[in-house]
């Protein structure tokens, strides 16, 4: 049993300028467009459109499409717009017995750190907020002058585009098509209804809940104050149910309140689609072909309406590529003629300079979605409202190694461990050399299924592979790991898990 969700730890934002807006084509940079296709691989509810049973035509909206391939480059490129489900607030209901019956929690924002263990002034912060902040800092005439050029934004709006207060708005240069409509036999299913994060899930949110007085189940009456400190712990994602299964609502005991009734397109459906991109440079396209489409890592996305419960896995396929020919015909763009683009050699080049294969974030969404897919429980109230549970991290609470020491339930926030080792000053300067076939040492960061991710001596965390479920492992293990791939440089790409210390 896994949780249904789990965090792809925050990323530096990186701003830079954008070369050119979408305006005009620029001779030096590609536009043109992408072909992909969305195939389902658990059943599929876009809520607002899907409403009745039986035989329907359908499409996905281009709009979805867009929110879904923007949210994955958010998290792998350092892009802006990380909150955690904003506007969070406690609810107090006292039954007339004086029992409380529920504890509803919200986390404000600014209660809650970002890695650099800044509040919400930190580098962290959305675009919008970054550019609102100076612009207001300009005197009268300057602010009439100011184009969104000046500015540096991330590289996800400066792709997806940004609305700002003072109106320095950027449309983007990317546009997504809706998808050709498909009759499609639509599929009823009855699934508990989403709940609101609560309070005493919150070790799964942050990093240090023990900042937190007792679960708020028991004793104590935790006020938002003393959230402050807490460290998230990422970007929320739901994992792939195994078999495309869908958790229905009979089958949950955590929810009492009343189920709800969707149509989902079922498993198999496909929907073809195009985006559309203008003045892209190669890098910047590579970055966008390689967030779409990862099938081949048998890495999945997640769409729609019900992900906790296993719905809305689908899989992305980039089918072609196409790019405006050397003739521009500015005025009649229908007219111009589109060639063929070699995108896998694009996609290549961008996997070999940007290094994404190696970074933590694509380590842990790869964890994440790229499974088979698992048996996905919640775990209910009563786990939580054990003490010994408090703190209990998803990580632990996925491999059943927890609530077997009672930790204390209040202490101090500790400055976050950047490495597990200590490193020798000697160690520091040597970078080791690395020979596949031989043995590291680590400890497990995460596990999932038959992946992981492990933390090495030298603070770098990599991806592992165990060959058989059965063998015992949980996250904060020191274990010993075979290298089985090394990047070009001599680093270490990929190890997998030996059994034993
Ligand atoms: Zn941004």
């Amino acid at each position: 049993m896994a949780n249904p969700y789990d965090f792809v730890p925050i990323a530096e934002v990186k701003r830079g300028h954008i070369l050119t807006t979408h305006g005009q084509f620029n001779n030096n940079l590609l536009s043109g467009y992408i072909q992909c296709a969305l195939t389902v691989i658990s059943p599929l509810c876009i809520k607002s459109l899907f409403v009745n049973p039986g035989e329907q035509d359908i499409y996905l909206p281009g709009s979805s499409l867009k929110g879904m391939i923007r949210t994955v480059m958010e998290t792998l490129y350092g892009g802006c717009g990380f909150n955690i489900e904003k506007d969070y607030y406690y609810k107090k209901t006292i039954k007339p017995n004086g029992k409380r019956k529920e504890h509803v929690v919200k986390y404000f924002v600014n209660n809650c750190k970002y890695p650099d263990g800044k509040y919400e002034d930190s580098k962290y912060i959305s675009c919008d907020k970054h550019i609102d902040a100076i612009y207001k800092l300009l005197e009268r005439e300057e602010k009439v002058k100011a184009r969104i050029m000046d500015y540096s934004l991330c590289p996800v709006c400066s792709l997806f585009g940004i609305t700002t207060e003072p109106g320095l708005s950027f449309a983007g240069r990317l546009s997504f098509e809706d998808t050709e409509t498909q009759k499609v036999h639509l599929e009823k299913y009855c699934i508990p209804q989403p709940d609101t994060p609560r309070v005493y899930r919150r070790s799964f949110y942050f990093k240090n809940p023990g900042v937190l007085p007792s679960p708020g189940i028991k004793k104590g009456e935790p006020t938002i104050k003393t959230f402050e400190g807490g460290e998230y712990n990422g970007r929320k994602f739901y994992l792939h149910s195994k078999n495309g299964k869908v958790y229905t609502a009979e089958k949950q005991n955590d929810s009492d309140r009343d189920p709800v009734t969707v149509f989902a397109a079922p498993i198999n459906t496909s929907f073809a689609f195009k985006l559309h991109f203008k003045n892209l440079s190669e890098y910047e396209l590579g970055s966008l072909l390689f967030a779409l489409d990862n099938s081949k890592n048998r890495v999945y996305n997640k769409l729609g309406y019900g992900k906790p419960v296993g719905m809305g896995s689908a899989k992305i396929t980039v089918n072609t590529v196409k790019t405006l020919g050397a003739l521009m015909y500015k005025r009649f763009e229908c007219a111009v003629k589109h060639d063929d683009y070699n995108f896998l050699q694009c996609l290549e080049n961008y996997i070999e300079s940007s290094k994404i294969l190696e970074t933590t974030q694509y380590k842990k969404l790869v964890n994440i979605w790229g499974m088979q897919g698992k048996e996905l429980s919640y775990p209910d109230i009563k786990f939580f409202g054990n003490e010994n549970n408090a703190n209990t991290t998803i990580g632990q609470f996925n491999s059943g190694n927890y609530g077997k020491k009672k930790e204390y339930v209040v202490r101090k926030p500790k400055q976050p461990k950047k490495n597990l080792f200590v490193i020798n000053k000697k160690e520091k300067n040597e970078h080791p050399v690395y020979e596949i076939g031989k043995e590291v040492k680590g400890v497990v960061f995460s596990i999932e299924g038959l992946s992981g991710i492990v933390t090495l001596k030298t603070g770098e965390n990599v991806s592992f592979e165990r060959v058989n479920e059965y063998i015992p492992v949980r996250s904060g293990q020191k274990a010993s790991f075979r290298i089985v791939k090394l990047t070009k440089d001599g680093k270490i790409l990929h190890l997998a898990f030996k059994k034993g210390k």
